[in-house]
């Protein structure tokens, strides 16, 4: 088997440093040398984790404070994947994840690579959470105060008040055996699955968020408040488990937080934290095939030829991509191609960067502006892949709470919407520029009048980008959709079925997407990857018994 550069942990020279170094502005933390954590030892196994997401920085951190040698490839010329930063005039777009929620998770990171969160990232709770404008220009501030919200509940419905306290006291349940109980373990074999039933049935996990929304309570308004959350994480909530009411109690236990200077600051201080473990990062590196050698992963080779050794690889790419693209269909007798295609992917996205040379004051950092249809437009999107007229939005304007994130007396803007994956046959070539036309009308019409003879900065990001740019199976955003059967076990394994010693990280594994999802994903790999001293031992035995 020939062998090309195989990369070394430590080695801060060469082209793959000075790739990740290109975007401007990027690396300001403190120097990786101030971490305590300790370095592997040059003869350690070797990790090669395939993505620099927050799932695939999240599992190159955990793996190196147990000892692996870990080198991350990154396709993209910076990390983060979704989380990806766009410069442009002065303003700073995070390209994805804007409302982080479960600090901890980030916390344990830090404390895994022997430094404080907060020692480099400001994280800022944000009161409300997000605005929600209604179609007929009503709005709803959901926040976590529990008062602020039950007045907010009685102004629309007062007869939905004691509904409310009935739907807060599910979520909190299915957020104790969904997230608690279930949410870290890796759904390893069928055992796994059969002792997470009880907790599945507990919850009645095969009614849908919104079944259970409607439930409790009666107005539209607040069946819609309570139940888009599933939104964020690419499920329908009229099919998305209800399992998923638990990112209610989720945003009330822990806030939704804003990292000062934007999501990008996470992705560096986890590059940071993997610098100084002895970890590489490797942009403009992308993997073209996993190695397999006797059902055993033994490397990657990139698209420019090269080969790179690993004892184990640990995918951070969309999971159908990987098994569908990255893996020879010979070794593969459970992701069969078949299987990949018939799965049922997540919606796609539209997302609308821009910067204004004004500021909008009356507009709060997260605002959901819902379009005139709820569960027929989401119709449209999931199950029919039509592309249509009318849409809603996510917009959000960062300079509400930080003004680094545009030059002074502008402000940053990004508005999103929900669209159906590339099964809708839209050409995005030709369709772009006057969805981007529909979207500011909108946004003319309700929150931003006259705004676009402000416009300093504009970018936009289409379903075809997802997929040729971050390689997503269909272009979804989110992976797999999070359906009830496409879950836990269901899901695609964190460790592979189909290869030995490849494992699966992020989005299109188990738990899910959204922030906290990937990085209990990591998690979960922590949980089925032993260290790399029990690694070698194992190794040795096995080599005596030969
Ligand atoms: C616009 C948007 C807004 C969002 N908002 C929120 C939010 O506010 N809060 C929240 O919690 N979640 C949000 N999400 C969801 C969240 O961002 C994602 O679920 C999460 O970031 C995905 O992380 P991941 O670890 O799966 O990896 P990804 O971010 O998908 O990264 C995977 C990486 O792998 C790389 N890669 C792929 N193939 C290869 C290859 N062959 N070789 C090398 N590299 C490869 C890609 O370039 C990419 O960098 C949002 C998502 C989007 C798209």
């Amino acid at each position: 088997m020939g062998l090309g550069h195989v990369a070394q942990p430590g080695d801060q020279t060469g082209k793959s440093m000075n790739a990740f170094r290109t975007p401007e502005d990027l690396w300001d933390l403190p120097p990786a040398s101030r971490s305590q954590a300790t370095r592997p030892s040059p003869d350690a196994p070797h990790a090669v984790v395939i993505g620099s997401g927050f799932g695939g920085l999240a599992s190159a951190v955990r793996l190196a404070a147990k000892g692996w040698r870990v080198t991350v490839l990154e396709k993209l010329d910076a990390p983060g994947g979704r989380a990806y930063v766009h410069h442009q005039n002065g303003h700073v777009f995070d390209a994805g994840p804007t409302i982080i929620t479960v600090p901890f998770l980030f916390e344990e990171l830090w404390a895994l690579a022997g430094r404080k969160l907060s020692d480099d990232i400001e994280l800022r709770a944000l009161d409300p959470f997000y605005r929600i404008r209604f179609d007929d220009g009503d709005e709803f501030n959901y926040s976590g105060d529990p008062d602020k919200m039950r007045a907010e509940v009685r102004r629309i419905s007062p007869s939905d008040s004691a509904g409310y306290e009935r739907f807060m006291a599910e979520a909190d349940h299915c957020y104790r055996l969904g997230f608690e109980a279930l949410g870290d373990k890796a759904f390893d074999t069928v055992g796994d699955l059969i002792k997470a039933s009880p907790a599945i049935f507990k919850m009645r996990g095969w009614r849908s968020l919104h079944t259970m929304v409607a439930a409790h309570l009666k107005h539209p308004k607040l069946r819609m408040a309570m139940s888009l959350q599933s939104l964020l994480i690419g499920g329908n909530p009229f099919s998305v488990t209800c399992i998923y009411s638990l990112i209610n109690a989720l945003e009330r236990k822990y806030g939704v937080h804003w990292a000062v200077g934007g999501t990008g600051k996470l992705v560096q201080g986890l590059v940071s934290l993997l610098e100084g473990q002895g970890g590489v990062l490797r942009c403009n590196a992308e993997v073209k095939r996993i190695e397999v050698d006797q059902g055993v992963a033994s490397g990657v080779t990139l698209a420019n030829g090269e080969r790179i050794e690993a004892d184990i690889v640990v995918s951070n790419a969309d999971t159908a991509w990987t098994y569908r693209n990255l893996v020879e269909a010979k070794h593969r007798r459970h992701w069969t191609d078949r299987k990949v295609e018939n799965g049922r992917y997540s919606m796609s996205l539209f997302v609308w960067y821009f910067g204004t040379s004004k500021q909008y004051n009356d507009v709060p950092h997260h605002m959901m502006l819902l379009g005139p249809r709820y569960k027929e437009l989401l119709k449209d999107i999931f199950s029919r892949h039509k592309l249509a007229d009318d849409f809603s939005l996510y917009l959000h304007r960062p300079t509400a709470s930080d003004a680094s994130m545009a030059p002074a007396g502008h402000d940053t803007f990004y508005a999103l919407a929900p669209v159906p994956h590339l099964d809708s046959g839209t050409d995005w070539a030709t369709t772009a520029a006057s969805f981007r036309q529909a979207i500011a009308d909108v946004l003319d019409r309700t929150v931003l009048p006259g705004f676009e003879q402000h416009i300093s900065a504009s970018l936009i990001t289409t379903p075809q980008d997802f997929h040729d740019r971050l390689l997503s199976f269909k272009g979804a955003a989110f992976g797999l959709e999070p359906l009830l059967l496409q879950s836990a076990w269901f899901r695609p394994h964190n460790r592979s079925e189909d290869v030995d010693g490849l494992f699966m990280v992020g989005a299109s594994t188990h738990p899910g997407a959204g922030v906290p999802g990937v990085l209990m994903s990591a998690k979960a790999l922590d949980s089925v990857v032993p260290s790399a001293t029990t690694w070698q031992e194992q190794h040795a035995r096995k080599h005596v018994s030969r």
